[in-house]
């Protein structure tokens, strides 16, 4: 049975406090420096922990799209006008703001997605250290001269695309908007954040906040809404240079067709079904702790999750028992303590995608080892009315079942054991999804091997979980394309111009006009 946290407040009244108090006079789309409210359809923000609603907000439809890329045009000349070294200096102010403010937006975060307050401190962090990270580079963006025949001097130029917008999912808000912003930003592109409708709050207090530390009016939008209105209108629309995308596969690819038909480059980073090796020569408890991080932490909300556990036959059965053991220990419960590691699940409506494909695991062979929905701790709580799913593994999980292939994004871990290593390694490649994987394993040979079989964009040896703004990340496959972090980032938000102009001495021919 997992521990539980009782409840320390309301997370409804909590979500509600903290929302009059970051915007007094309600939610609305961030644009010019300031919130403004949107006029279209109204949507309900509830907290996934009660159930509760907490708060309303207006779609700013597609006439507010139009007002937010007029004033996001107008913040991309101002700020493409301005120097590196302008921009850095301001983008580490933001860094700073962050910083100081992290606790608010950790707050902020926790009650309105129901994210642990732990993760969620982690997360406001990791934001800081974004815009610090590419505020260093703001001043550093170089392009090269190139020899070439003939009397010339031809070197390029890195140009900003313009006007970038980012659209990012409900599971990490906040650490998704700085993580698709700061990088255009330091390139000098005006940046447009298109938040889930379910968790816009945010990604609002973080453009305020980087509006207050010095970014111009207009550079740093944020247009909450829905995605069919105000996602739709930003991502077919010719003002934008370039669009990121984070989410699910068949948003993602609706989204890159769209932007495709009005000629705007989409960067895409997709779902995934990522597999944990574990090899019977592991420290078997170092790597349960890691297969529990892999899965359980964001209550499986995260596209990274070690949602497949492949184990040595020879310590299967003792392996996936650990790991039982250990997930029936988390502490599931309010996101607002402190104690918390698991929270809830975001809406009822993926709350209910989560129970039928435990359902569908069940009946396609696993047999569940531990798991459950609402914990008896929390019946009769104010918690009882929220989405709950107990951390879940399920044994016996085989390749045909619908969970070795089908993203969960919830708290479930399939695990099956294996016999030679080139099966572990084709098991692991049994999805069209290559966003991340795991090895555990005393034999470095071993794992550099499997680390290189394994299709993914990024691959952990005797850990998990792990990443950081200065190194690449993105998919392969399904997965998406394109990186979204580390130096190369920058080539993504900028274009390359190549300037010729020839060198000749006094008198003598230009070179020739032809090529
Ligand atoms: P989603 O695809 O439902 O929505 C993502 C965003 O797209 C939201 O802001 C939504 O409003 C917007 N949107 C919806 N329709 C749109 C349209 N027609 N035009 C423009 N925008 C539109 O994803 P989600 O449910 O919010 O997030 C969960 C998914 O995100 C999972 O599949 C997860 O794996 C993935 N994810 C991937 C990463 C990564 O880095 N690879 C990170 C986090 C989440």
């Amino acid at each position: 049975m997992s521990a539980t946290t009782a409840p320390t407040s309301s997370s409804a009244a909590t979500a509600r406090a903290v929302l009059d108090a970051a915007f007094p006079k309600g939610l609305g789309a961030f644009l010019d420096g300031r919130t403004v409210p949107g006029s279209g359809e109204g949507i309900t923000l509830t907290a996934a922990a009660t159930g509760e609603p907490f708060a309303t907000y207006a779609d700013p439809g597609t006439e507010g799209a139009d007002a937010i890329l007029e004033s996001s045009v107008a913040g991309a000349r101002t700020w493409g006008e301005m120097n590196g070294f302008e921009r850095a200096a301001i983008l580490r102010n933001v860094s700073r703001t962050v910083e100081a403010h992290a606790e608010e937006l950790a707050i902020l975060e926790s009650a309105t997605t129901g994210k642990p307050i732990r993760d969620a401190r982690v997360e406001a962090a990791k934001v800081a250290e974004m815009f610090g990270y590419y505020a260093g580079w703001a001043d550093k963006l170089t392009g090269q001269t190139i020899p070439v025949p003939g009397p010339w001097h031809t070197y390029t130029e890195r140009v900003p695309w313009g006007v970038v917008v980012a659209i990012t999912p409900w599971n990490a808000p906040l650490f998704t908007a700085g993580w698709n912003s700061a990088a255009p930003l330091a390139a000098g592109n005006a940046v447009i954040i298109k938040p889930s409708e379910f968790t816009p709050a945010s990604s609002v207090r973080l453009a305020q906040l980087a509006h207050e530390a010095g970014l111009p009016a207009g550079v740093f939008n944020v247009a909450t809404g829905l995605g069919q209105t105000v996602g739709a209108a930003l991502t077919s629309d010719r003002r934008v240079g370039k669009v990121s995308f984070i989410g699910s596969v068949p948003t993602g690819r609706r989204v890159a067709v769209a932007a495709a038909q009005a000629g705007i480059p989409a960067l895409l980073e997709l779902g995934g079904k990522s597999a944990n090796i574990v090899f019977a020569d592991a420290d078997l408890e170092r790597a349960a702790d890691g297969a529990i991080a892999a899965i359980f932490s964001g209550a499986g909300q995260s596209c990274v999750a070690g949602s497949r556990l492949l184990v040595e036959r020879s310590v299967h059965a003792r392996f996936v028992e650990l790991v039982a053991q250990k997930a029936a220990r988390l502490r599931v419960g309010d996101p607002l303590s402190a104690d918390t590691e698991v929270g809830p699940i975001i809406t009822a409506q993926q709350f209910a995608t989560v129970t039928s494909l435990i359902e569908a695991g069940m009946n396609d062979g696993g047999r569940r080892v531990t798991g459950g929905t609402l914990p008896d701790a929390l019946a009769g709580s104010s918690l009882a009315g929220g989405h709950w799913v107990m951390p879940t593994l399920l044994d016996g999980v085989t390749p045909q079942n619908r969970l070795e292939t089908t993203e969960v994004f919830g708290p479930v871990v399939g695990a099956d054991a294996f016999d030679t290593e080139a099966e572990a390694i084709a098991r692991a490649n049994n999805t069209n999804f290559g966003l991340a994987g795991a090895v555990w394993t005393s034999d470095v040979s071993r794992a550099h091997h499997v680390a290189r079989q394994v299709k993914a964009g990024t691959f952990w040896i005797n850990s998990y979980k792990t990443i950081h703004v200065a190194v690449p990340f993105g998919g392969f496959g399904d997965s998406g394309h394109g990186r979204s972090s580390g130096p190369g980032v920058l080539d993504e938000y900028t274009q390359t111009k190549a300037v010729w102009v020839p060198t000749r001495a006094a008198g003598a021919p230009f070179p020739s006009l032809s090529y």
